[in-house]
């Protein structure tokens, strides 16, 4: 019998950790973790812990030197080597964004592990949904580690599907950040279309993601990305999103939707300028798990991804989701438990929401909002105006 939803996890997900200083800190899983938890929304059941990925997993998009290199980096004194260190700035490593970490290959093969691991059990129609939140690692190429991504979770489950399936797969990806390293890796097939929503590259990184990306060759049309000006809100976000993902599923027919759920454009977050609240987090996962139903027979594999204000935001984005995949979406005034407030308080700097949805006067004022939506209208409109069977 066909179960709901798995919730893809494993305590060492904590090994891949760049640092006390840089913003991709594992914290975020174990605390998401532990609000699901207290929130009474995961039995023993529902939970699976992945294994490592394997070298020929990792070779279905990367290259064996890349991989070659982030193995060499095993032990602490690997980290410090300055011959090593000068041979892993060709393949993006020991850079701020990518710093070295011992047996940094191990704890990326273990995200990866947990992706192909929902992969199987959608692919094997054990489970309709499956959740990897250490996943969404969107950034990572074939050759090069980018953006806090090492090997990218999601390129690889997604080519994994395309050779053990004959399905067409839509890719949606909301996370602040464009989905570079997935569009790149199926730019040129048909059999899978990416749509990636995020603040545009003009003034974030990875500076990629225009309305003009389209594909190429056979894969001419089946890229489709959305740059937002920085400080668009929730409604814009979501205007954006449902001006073009609906009619592109319809059109595409996919046979499986993944979707990267990267929280990072929260008005909290600190490394963007988009303004999104918990309702849009709330609204993507109940959007996707619909279209799901309506497209794709329910198989919905979905993934973590950025999202830098640790105990805020994190824990709250990611429970909504979660609840979500299960059929039972929070209530608007759903309250986080005391217990895990108490628990969690000591590590924030900032007094934690009480609340899962934003309170309004938590929500930044945009003056300006209303130029901004006119200018995200316009984007949609050029892209449609682009891509004929979006018309
Ligand atoms: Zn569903």
């Amino acid at each position: 019998m066909t179960q709901l939803a798995k919730f893809v996890y494993s305590p060492s997900y904590t090994q891949y950790d760049f640092g006390p200083s840089h913003p991709f800190n594992p914290l975020r899983l174990v605390a998401t973790k532990s609000l699901i938890d207290t929130m009474g929304l995961l039995t023993p059941h529902d939970t699976i812990i992945p294994d490592l990925a394997t070298f020929d997993e990792l070779f279905l998009i990367h290259q064996p030197d890349y991989i070659d290199m982030v193995q060499r980096f095993q032990t602490y004194e690997d980290t410090l080597n300055p011959n090593l260190l000068r041979l892993a700035q060709d393949y993006g490593l020991g850079t701020e964004d990518d710093p070295v970490f011992p047996k940094m290959h191990q704890a990326g093969s273990l995200a990866v592990g947990g992706t192909l691991t929902a992969a199987r059990l959608v692919a094997s129609g054990q489970v309709l949904h499956a959740l990897n939140i250490a996943g969404g690692l969107h950034h990572a190429k074939k050759a090069s580690a980018s953006g806090f991504c090492i090997y990218n979770d999601v390129a690889i489950a997604i080519k994994w599907l395309r050779e053990h399936t004959s399905w067409k797969i839509a890719y949606i990806d909301t996370d602040a950040h464009h989905g570079d390293g997935v569009q790149q890796a199926f730019y040129d097939d048909p059999h899978v279309l990416t749509i990636s929503l995020h603040e545009t590259g003009q003034y974030l990184f990875p500076g990629t993601g225009s309305v003009e990306e389209l594909g190429e060759g056979a894969g001419y049309g089946f890229s489709l990305n959305l740059p937002l000006r920085p400080y668009s809100d929730d409604e814009s976000s979501l205007e954006s999103l449902l001006s073009v993902v609906p009619q592109a599923l319809a059109v595409f027919q996919p046979d499986l939707i993944v979707s990267q759920h990267g929280c990072d454009g929260h008005f909290w977050d600190p490394l963007t300028d988009l303004l999104a609240s918990t309702y849009f987090y709330a609204q993507v996962p109940s959007l996707v798990d619909a279209w799901a139903h309506q497209f794709s027979q329910g198989r919905w594999i979905a993934v973590g991804g950025g999202g830098y204000e640790l105990l805020r935001v994190v824990p709250r984005a990611w429970t909504l989701l979660w609840a979500q995949m299960i059929h039972q979406p929070l209530a608007n005034s759903a309250t986080i438990p005391s217990s895990w407030l108490e628990q969690w308080q000591s590590s924030s700097p900032e007094p934690l929401p009480r609340t899962f949805l934003d309170r309004l006067e938590d929500r930044p004022t945009t003056p300006s909002s209303f130029a901004i939506t006119q200018q995200n209208r316009q984007t949609v409109y050029h892209l449609k105006q682009l891509v004929s069977w979006l018309q």
